[in-house]
C-alpha cells in the first residue's frame, strides 16, 4: 500500500507577536525603535505566508490602564492603538475576543488561516488558551516575527524550545526598544536551538510590498523618495 505523500509534507506555522498599531506604527503610543525596516519585512513575510498557504497564529497584547498606570498607556483594551496593523490580518481569521477560556474548537487551524489570541502576561505560555493552541498544534516548524525581541518574542521562543519545537526567527522582522537586550535575547534563543535567518534568505529580495507600511511622516517621506528614484530609473 502506498502512503499518501501528504503525511510527509512540511507544516510550518507563522506566529506574529504584537504587531499592533501602538507598538509598530511610527505614530503609535509606544513604537519600537526600528519600526520602518521591520514593517516592510513584516509585510513581505505576510505576502509570502499567504502565497504559501502557511497558517498563522497571532498573539496580541491587551492592557488596561488601571493595572499599568500612565507608564503602560499603550495597547489599551478597546482602543485603536491595540488593533493589529491591518496587513497582518488574513481574511479567513478566527478571533474569539479576549477571554480566558481554553475552549478553542478542535482543528481550528484547519478551518481558518489565522487564529488571533490575546495575552495579559509577557510570557504567552502563561495564558492557558495560548499554551494549549501552541502545544497542540501539529507543526514541523514555527516561524516567528513581531516584537518585542527582548520581551514576548523571547518568552515565546523559549517556551516553544522547551516543548521541543523547531523555531525559526526572522531577525529583520523583529521590533525592539533596546537593541543590546534584543541581541542578548537572540543569542540566548539561538544557543538553545532556534534558527535565526534574515527575511531575504527565506523570501528572496523583492522591492514589492514596501509601500504604505506605516502612515507616519518619516515613512511617508521615505516612500515618496523611493518611488521618485524608481520612476527615474
Ligand atoms: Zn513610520
Amino acid at each position: 500500500m502506498i502512503r499518501p505523500m501528504l503525511t510527509l509534507r512540511r507544516r510550518r506555522i507563522l506566529v506574529d507577536v504584537d504587531v499592533q498599531r501602538d507598538l509598530f506604527l511610527g505614530d503609535g503610543k509606544h513604537c519600537v525603535r526600528n519600526h520602518r525596516r521591520v514593517l516592510a519585512n513584516v509585510r513581505r513575510v505576510m505576502a509570502w505566508a499567504r502565497r504559501q498557504r502557511i497558517h498563522q497564529i497571532s498573539l496580541m497584547t491587551v492592557r488596561d490602564s488601571s493595572r499599568h498606570g500612565h507608564n503602560g498607556d499603550f495597547c489599551l483594551a478597546g482602543t485603536k492603538g491595540a488593533e493589529k496593523v491591518h496587513y497582518t490580518l488574513r481574511s479567513r481569521h478566527a478571533d474569539f475576543g479576549d477571554n480566558a477560556g481554553t475552549d478553542l474548537p478542535r482543528q481550528i487551524l484547519q478551518d481558518y488561516d489565522q487564529v488571533i489570541l490575546y495575552r495579559h502576561t509577557e510570557d504567552p505560555f502563561e495564558q492557558p488558551r495560548i499554551d494549549r493552541l501552541l502545544s497542540e498544534t501539529r507543526a514541523t516548524e514555527f516561524i516567528v516575527i513581531g516584537g518585542l525581541a527582548e520581551g514576548a518574542v523571547r518568552s515565546l521562543v523559549l517556551g516553544l524550545l522547551v516543548r521541543k519545537r523547531m523555531v525559526m526567527i526572522i531577525t529583520d522582522a523583529l521590533g525592539f526598544y533596546d537593541k543590546a537586550a534584543a541581541d542578548v535575547a537572540l543569542r540566548q534563543v539561538h544557543a538553545k536551538g532556534a534558527k535565526l535567518i534574515e527575511s531575504k534568505s527565506l523570501l528572496g529580495t523583492s522591492h514589492l510590498q514596501t509601500v504604505c507600511t506605516c502612515p507616519c511622516e518619516r515613512c511617508r517621506a521615505k516612500e515618496q523618495k523611493n518611488s521618485l528614484e524608481e520612476s527615474t530609473l
